[in-house]
């Protein structure tokens, strides 16, 4: 196999800034026809003075430096994605259809409002069905991601409280949870108290029963669990919790797991977020726009963020910003609407059988992949699990190989790797995530590498330590990529080459 960068033909693939030649040009403008301006006057200190050294290339240049990046990146377009937690699912490409729509992509976020009616109306009505899904009362789409949604979700908790001359300030989370879960209190001023997890993986009311005092704010619960496990005392936590004067907070990241089947409103919880991102199949990450709707039940509707999609009496749509009890406002507009119009999409697409079907699969291949890899690989809980399945490095001990080698050599097998080291009260976690738009073939072929992985690491573990071998980068230096980062081309910081 040629090495790293290299070409078929053995030679390495020239970098998009080595490539180009001054004067090169990709676009075709005509000659300037106005009059030039005195820029430094009109712009002041703003102005450049010096333009900057950008490579000049042309159009073709350009095109393949992008498709080549796209090409060496993983997608899940290209394969499987199992990345637990992170509901990795196909994206609908009727999606992109809608979303594209010249209505919606060209409509200005400036624009009145009486020109904005059919925006208005899907924000409406995606509300509505999001509520209906998760039975809430109402939703706010205006957070940017989950993370901002649970930040939002506190904010309201705390105003609450706060508007009955409280101000309890602890909020319980098991020791499984996800990170932003602490990020969020921290950053409302909030005290986390964890606890740990019952035996079986859920939450243990009689273990919890002493922490629950009247200084909680709130208890944080995801469900299903970050172990793939649904908290099935989660009405008995409720009511505990809630005896005290104190709210239930529901990350919503794994809804895909129970879509249909069972609602957070009916199992006491007051607020919550959607991942739409997960969930409701709009893009994921790359630092791009997000959406993270919060949902919420009636007694903290005049807390919630501005403005507030209203529907007036005769029909007509607006914003509402009057509203003196909220948080605020927590997105520049009215948050990213372009991914509004792709979850949209997706729940009209599927309807209510639908998105039903959907939780019903994801959880019945998490439990054929548990079943499957629990042949070979270590499962530490062992029980019928939701949408994703804990497996474990432990078996491999004698080798040396473990979880970080699996994962890499997964990808030279042309999977992505499950989320590692993730939930943290696994040793060696790997979390798997298969979601409910896999086949059989394909969850087959997963288990078929890494039963093939296993293998290799007790009869070649040097292979399994040294992968992946078949990708353009090896293994990176992740703790310079995160402090160090290079963010810009400079001439004098090329080439990245390894
Ligand atoms: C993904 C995730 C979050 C955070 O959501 P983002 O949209 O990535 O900000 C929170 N909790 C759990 C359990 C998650 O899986």
């Amino acid at each position: 196999m040629p090495g790293r960068g290299a070409t078929d033909l053995g030679f390495s693939e020239p970098l998009i800034f080595d490539r180009g030649a001054p004067g090169r040009c990709g676009a075709s403008l005509p000659e300037s026809d106005v009059p030039a301006v005195d820029a430094q006057a009109a712009f002041g200190a703003q102005f450049r003075g010096v333009a900057p050294e950008l490579p000049e290339v042309s159009e073709p240049e350009v095109f393949r430096h992008y498709v080549r990046l796209s090409g060496q990146n993983f997608a899940i377009d290209k394969g499987m994605y199992p990345l637990g937690s992170c509901t990795m699912k196909y994206n609908p490409k009727v999606n992109e259809w809608a979303a594209r729509l010249d209505g919606f992509a060209g409509l200005h976020p400036c624009a009145p409002e009486e020109d904005s009616q059919g925006a208005l109306e899907l924000m409406f009505r995606l509300e509505r069905a999001l509520a209906e899904i998760c039975g809430m009362d109402a939703v706010s789409l205006h957070p940017a991601a989950g993370a901002q949604g649970e930040l939002a979700g506190l904010m309201m908790i705390c105003a609450y409280h706060g508007d009955q001359g409280r101000s309890p300030k602890k909020v319980l989370i098991p020791d499984t949870a996800h990170g932003t879960n602490s990020a969020s209190c921290a950053l409302n001023g909030l005290e986390t108290v964890s606890f740990p997890m019952g035996e079986n993986g859920i939450v243990d009311p009689a273990a919890l029963a002493p922490l629950v005092t009247e200084d909680v704010a709130a208890i944080m619960l995801t469900n299903p669990n970050t172990v793939g496990l649904f908290e099935t005392h989660l009405p008995q936590v409720a009511e505990m919790v809630h005896a005290k004067g104190g709210l239930v907070y529901g990350d919503g990241a794994n809804l895909n797991a129970i879509m249909g089947k069972a609602r957070p409103g009916d199992l006491g919880i007051d607020v919550m977020q959607f991942n739409l991102h997960k969930t409701f199949t709009t893009p994921h990450g790359g630092g791009g726009p997000g959406c993270g709707p919060v949902a919420y039940r009636a007694h903290l509707d005049p807390f919630a963020p501005v403005p507030v999609v209203v529907r007036d009496g005769d029909g007509v749509y607006r914003l509402d910003r009057d509203r003196p009890k909220t948080v605020g406002r927590l997105r520049s507009f009215q948050g990213n609407f372009g991914m509004m119009v792709r979850a949209y999409s997706y729940i009209r697409e599927l309807g209510p059988e639908g998105l039903r079907q959907v939780s019903e699969l994801a959880v019945l291949n998490a439990n054929y992949l548990r079943a499957r890899l629990g042949e070979l690989w270590n499962v530490p809980f062992d029980q019928t699990c939701m949408h994703e399945v804990v497996i474990n490095d432990r078996h491999l001990k004698e080798t040396g190989v473990t979880t970080l080698d699996v994962s890499k050599r997964l990808i030279d097998y042309g999977f992505h790797p499950p989320t590692m080291y993730f939930p943290l009260v696994v040793k060696g976690a790997m979390l798997v995530e298969p979601t409910e738009t896999e086949t059989r073939q394909s969850l087959d072929a997963f288990v078929d590498a890494m039963d093939a992985i296993q293998e290799e690491a007790k009869t070649n573990s040097e292979h399994v330590k040294t992968a992946p071998h078949h990708t353009r980068l090896g293994r990176l230096d992740e703790t310079r990529a995160a402090r160090q980062p290079v963010l810009r081309w400079q001439p004098s910081n090329t080439p990245m080459e390894q």
